[in-house]
């Protein structure tokens, strides 16, 4: 299947940014010139030697590129089935996979000659990226955060600050990560000339979704090599949390066509995924609908109001998936399952205390469903999961999740 165009699955989108009936572009007249002066440059730098050399360059010296890949040899053994390696994206500068995206965006927009840098964030760790990487290239970045989670994420607020970034608190709406989406879109239309609006999942509009999913394949393509140096074959088994879905899409991608990989995404089941809606379970729970310009499934209540959803892990509470999840979800390439915050609090705690590793709470999602599943599994099966996050930003989360005073540590 590799070998045959016809049937690959690595050929999406099509030129209208369709992955099958998900996807597309779905913006007012006024967006759409930017989006495709966007999409020119984007197909341009694509095959520019240039462009990837600068890339490999600041991934290298500056992330911290490639991760490891790890086996996680007391684990494996504790749940004595599959043998498990972890993808240590959480190594990476600013503790996430976010930065590989980051990058890419913003040596973009310094090929566009876009001085001002616009992002959206929700738990702050997109925007900590973007303002890392745009204080690296001396550019202005405007921060747009709900009201309530600039409340709630204290810390990241303040690493953006100091950073350099001006941070923009949204209360309309319901001040939550949709609306800042919305209000970072109507920036870019007012302030077209100089500004870039750096997306930091595979979601928006057309070219938004491929672009962030080539960019963070550089986990899926780095895994190939190194599962063949350690094990002579491709893993079995790839898992990987699910917000908008860019880690996952970034360890899926370059797998696709290998139909012998068995590829599962893992969303937030919050509470369960029941009737009250409290989770963040687009695709488990979700239907499909329209929003920031794309065609996928969607939270949302019986008149399609799009709802906040439910988890732990704010960083997991994207009200929608990316398009191609939702492409690969229907036509079956990929398989979803949803892990419930107290299964992802047991499985940070047993990453902890195994491996010496404290995992950020989102892919404690994806080690969640490794650990129901592995014990089922021989002990030949392979099963690579993405270490996405580190969990420094999650102990207060976890403190109170466990019933803990901070103070009693002292
Ligand atoms: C932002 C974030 C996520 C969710 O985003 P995706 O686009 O689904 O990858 C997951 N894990 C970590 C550590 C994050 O910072």
């Amino acid at each position: 299947m590799a070998n045959d165009l016809f049937n690959s699955f690595m050929t999406g989108p099509d030129e209208n940014g369709r992955f099958g009936d998900f996807g597309g572009r779905f913006v007012s007249e006024t967006l759409m010139p930017l989006i495709l002066e966007l999409q020119a440059e984007y197909d341009k730098a694509k095959t520019d030697d240039s462009f990837w050399a600068e890339m490999d360059d600041l991934w290298e010296h500056y992330v911290g590129r490639p991760s490891p890949l790890y086996h996680a040899e007391r684990l494996t053994e504790e749940l004595g089935g599959a043998k498990i390696y972890m993808k240590r994206d959480e190594l990476n500068h600013t503790g996430a996979h976010k930065i590989n995206n980051v990058l890419g965006q913003i040596i973009l927009a310094r090929r566009m000659g876009k001085k001002r840098i616009i992002a959206e964030t929700g738990a702050g760790q997109h925007g900590v990226a973007t303002a890392t990487v745009c204080a690296k290239f001396g550019l202005k970045c405007v921060v747009y955060m709900g009201a309530h989670d600039v409340e709630r994420q204290a810390p990241n607020v303040f690493r953006m600050r100091l950073l350099g970034a001006e941070i923009i608190p949204v209360t309309s709406g319901r001040g939550t990560l949709k609306d800042a989406m919305n209000d970072a879109l109507r920036d870019w239309v007012t302030n077209v000339r100089d500004t870039f609006y750096c997306i930091g999942t595979v979601a928006g509009p057309h070219p938004y979704p491929a672009m962030v999913r080539d960019f963070q394949s550089i986990i899926g393509k780095e895994v190939r090599t190194q599962m063949e140096r350690a094990e002579g074959r491709l893993p079995d088994t790839l898992i990987a949390a699910i917000g908008g879905g860019s880690n996952a899409m970034g360890l899926f991608y370059p797998f696709l066509d290998d139909k012998e990989v068995n590829i599962i995404g893992v969303e937030a089941g919050g509470k369960g995924v029941n009737a009250k809606m409290e989770h963040c379970a687009s695709l488990t729970g979700g239907r499909p609908g329209v929003l920031h310009g794309n065609r996928t499934y969607l939270l949302q209540d019986d008149d399609g109001q799009i709802l906040e959803g439910f988890s732990i892990s704010a960083g997991l509470d994207y009200p929608g998936i990316g398009p191609e999840h939702a492409w690969l979800h229907d036509i079956g390439r990929a398989k979803y399952v949803s892990i419930t915050d107290v299964e992802a609090l047991a499985a940070f705690q047993k990453c902890c205390e195994l491996e010496g590793i404290i995992p950020a709470l989102e892919p404690s999602h994806a080690l969640a469903h490794v650990l129901k599943i592995a014990p089922t599994l021989p002990k030949d099966h392979i099963i690579c999961m993405n270490m996405c996050g580190r969990g420094d930003k999650d102990i207060f989360t976890v403190a109170k999740a466990l019933g803990f005073e901070m103070g009693e540590f002292a």
